[in-house]
């Protein structure tokens, strides 16, 4: 497994694999890698014939005050387990790389980006598309691999993809889960046993939700409620918001008959923590 720290290094590793290879999976990451981020890669390898990763804690899509200073890096933990999962290369730029002194160019995906964790997190999604936007001009993947539980995430990245023409798909993988339902997280290090345990409350209200819709409640609005109540049952679980969405565009919903997102968000100790359900089409 080849590790480029600079961008001409990983286009030289790109270079040579697509000499060799046809398909090129990226999965993009910003390390402390989990079963989660392990997925993304097995389903690029399924999917593709040579996977690149990236791992990169982007300070553009952190405000001041959030946690970039103390988010989790394990470099060497996090190649050990890439190199295992027969990753290819892993792209590990420093910030003064992504980000050198000069740059003013951003990628603003309006409207979506302010809807959900862009309500809470102002600029938030302007750094992440802003980022994932030079990491597809700098690998050029065939398929690029992102997982469900950003789902905002994957739904600002859709548009951009979309409205800025570039050549790739975008692969959604699902959640992946601890035995007792919890969304695994790089965050979740932050909790302790307590926290951890107050913080199932949100994959229960999603449950819950998700049960009732299966009962045949289609209104958005009992549904939130439930969602909320079940919520209110962990006073230490400051709620962010628990929303019914169009998975597309972000926007609420009133029936969930055509399909939606029951997303949620909430802070839990020093964690923020999201999660939500995709609900099919009926
Ligand atoms: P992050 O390192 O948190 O930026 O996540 C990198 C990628 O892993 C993103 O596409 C996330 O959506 C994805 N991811 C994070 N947690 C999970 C999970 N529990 N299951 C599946 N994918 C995940």
């Amino acid at each position: 497994m080849l590790i480029a720290k600079t961008i001409a290094e990983a286009r030289a590793a790109v270079a040579k694999l697509r000499a060799e290879r046809h398909c090129i999976g990226l999965v993009p990451t910003m390390g402390a890698m989990h079963a989660g981020h392990l997925s993304l890669v097995r389903a690029a390898r399924a999917h593709c014939d040579a996977v690149v990763a990236t791992i990169f804690v982007n300070p553009a899509q952190f405000a001041p005050g959030e946690d970039f200073a103390k988010y989790p890096r394990i470099f060497e933990a996090d190649c050990a387990l890439l190199e295992a999962e027969g990753v290819d290369v892993v792209f590990a730029p420093e910030p003064a790389e992504m980000y050198p002194a000069g740059v003013t160019t951003v990628v603003e995906v309006a409207g979506i980006s302010d809807r959900l964790d862009g309500a809470s997190r102002p600029g938030h999604f302007r750094g992440v598309a802003t980022v994932v936007a030079k990491l597809f001009n700098i690998v050029q993947p065939n398929h690029a691999f992102f997982g469900q539980k950003d789902a905002a995430q994957v739904a600002v990245l859709r548009q951009m993809v979309r409205d800025l023409n570039f050549n790739l798909e975008l692969v959604v993988c699902p959640t992946v889960r601890e035995p007792d339902g919890l969304a695994l997280s790089s965050r979740n290090r932050y909790l302790s046993p307590e926290q951890r345990q107050q913080a199932l409350v949100l994959n229960r209200a999603l449950r819950r939700v998700e049960e009732k819709i299966a009962a045949g409640v289609i209104d958005a609005e009992p549904l939130i409620d439930l969602g909320l109540a079940v919520l209110a049952d962990e006073p230490d679980v400051r709620l962010d918001y628990f929303r019914i969405v169009d998975p597309d565009t972000l926007e609420d919903v009133s029936d969930v008959s055509a399909g939606a997102l029951v997303a949620v968000a909430a802070v839990v100790g020093p964690a923020r923590l999201i999660d939500n359900a995709v609900i099919p089409p009926r």
